[in-house]
């Protein structure tokens, strides 16, 4: 049977507004019965910290971390965007698709580690082979997708054949001219609104339509950062508070700020929402719009111990949103990530991990390998190397 830790000395988030001192125990993957008397194997003490469920990133491509930005905008749709952008034989992006597919996804998964997420949704097809329990996050895997109506001609099939228990994601709505806010009307037309689908971006989703998108309980994927990147604009606040579920996504660098922590930033200064409504949206609303199975997205008694430490200044969970900067991250039961700062008191042993600094955010301990991961990317790319726009010091 796995070995029991045990997590003990924080509070641990309860709600986004409450936080109880509770020592943890988990085996395996899994967070055992919060009155469990078991005898551990292994102890951190995490006194002077706040655990978080692991945050979930409902929408990035996880190939691009490493790339810049590219595009001038702004754009009337996505698709004008990406014909402006694809110029693959060209500087810089020549250069980055030259590094080895599997190396940027794993750069792709690091940059969602060091922010506090600990599933992503993948905007393309599952990786099996990269994707294993060595990845350093989790990866949706049960979905159906179509990248969008202009660059999937078949998503009607893509539909039909998309099994009843997983969500079907698509990019919707993308833009703000005639064309994009052509497309979610359309897709209602063709049958394919229902509980199941997951809008990504919506930002021509007009007024009148959200009535429509509210009573077909389809979901939204809110990626600010992008969108204001991309159009000038996002989602209005009329939309956001409406009722419909809506779940935070990075989207990739190549149109994103970066990483959750920034994106979650700029969520509140473009909306004017609260931490207090923000929380559910990386939390309960994707792994409902996700249809995750685990328990993701809370801290509960049986639920996976996907778990974020932050320093405990005596603040709400939500508010530890805001500036997050984790000082451990466990996803299913495995510390993945431990701040420089913290490694050296919480005697967690650190066979198998490697220091990582990103100028400006901080200096970590990560179990993957960091030398070879960065050489893989600067034989292509040169030595500087920057993950989510920002300088990775290995
Ligand atoms: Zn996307």
């Amino acid at each position: 049977m796995a070995e029991v830790i045990g997590l003990k000395g924080a509070r641990v988030a309860r709600s986004a507004t409450r936080a109880e001192r509770i020592d943890l125990l988990v085996r395996g993957s899994r967070i055992l019965p919060f009155d469990s008397r078991i005898a551990h194997a292994s102890e951190i003490d995490l006194t002077g910290h706040l655990l978080l469920p692991g945050l979930i990133n409902a929408h990035d491509h996880l190939e691009f971390s490493l790339f810049p930005r590219l595009g001038n905008g702004p754009y009337g749709n996505a698709s004008e965007w990406a014909r402006d952008i694809y110029h693959p034989r060209q500087s810089p992006t020549r250069e980055h698709l030259s590094v080895p597919k599997a190396v940027r996804l794993v750069w792709g998964g690091i940059r969602n580690l060091l922010s506090g997420v600990t599933t992503v949704a993948h905007h393309n097809p599952y990786a099996p082979s990269v994707f294993t329990e060595r990845f350093p996050i989790k990866v949706v895997r049960r979905y159906a997708w179509a990248h969008s109506l202009d660059f999937s001609p078949d998503v009607a099939e893509l539909w039909q054949r998309a099994p009843a228990d997983r969500p079907f994601i698509i990019h919707a709505g993308e833009g703000t001219d005639a064309h994009a806010r052509e497309e979610i009307p359309r897709l209602r037309e063709m049958g394919l609104l229902d509980r199941r689908t997951v809008l990504v971006h919506a930002v021509a989703l007009a007024k009148g339509d959200i009535g429509t998108i509210r009573r077909s309980r389809c979901s939204v994927v809110w990626c600010p950062s992008s969108n204001r990147f991309l159009f000038g604009t996002t989602l209005d606040a009329e939309v956001l508070r409406s009722g419909i579920a809506i779940a935070l996504g990075t989207d990739s660098p190549l149109t994103g700020d970066g990483d959750m922590i920034d994106e979650i930033l700029c969520a509140m200064e473009m909306s004017g929402l609260s931490p207090d409504e923000i929380y559910p949206l990386v939390t309960s609303l994707p792994a409902r719009a996700l249809r995750l199975q685990d328990g993701q997205g809370r801290i509960r008694a049986g639920g996976v111990a996907d778990l974020v430490a932050v320093r405990d200044s005596g603040q709400t969970p939500a508010a530890a949103l805001a500036n997050l900067r984790p000082e451990m991250v466990m996803v299913r039961g495995r510390v993945m990530l431990i701040s420089a700062r913290f490694a050296i008191r919480s005697g967690v042993a650190l066979n198998g991990f490697e220091a990582l600094q990103i100028k400006g955010r901080g200096s970590w301990m990560i179990r993957a390998d960091i030398p070879g991961l960065y050489r893989a990317a600067a034989d292509a790319i040169g030595p500087e190397v920057r993950l989510g726009g920002r300088r990775v010091c290995p």
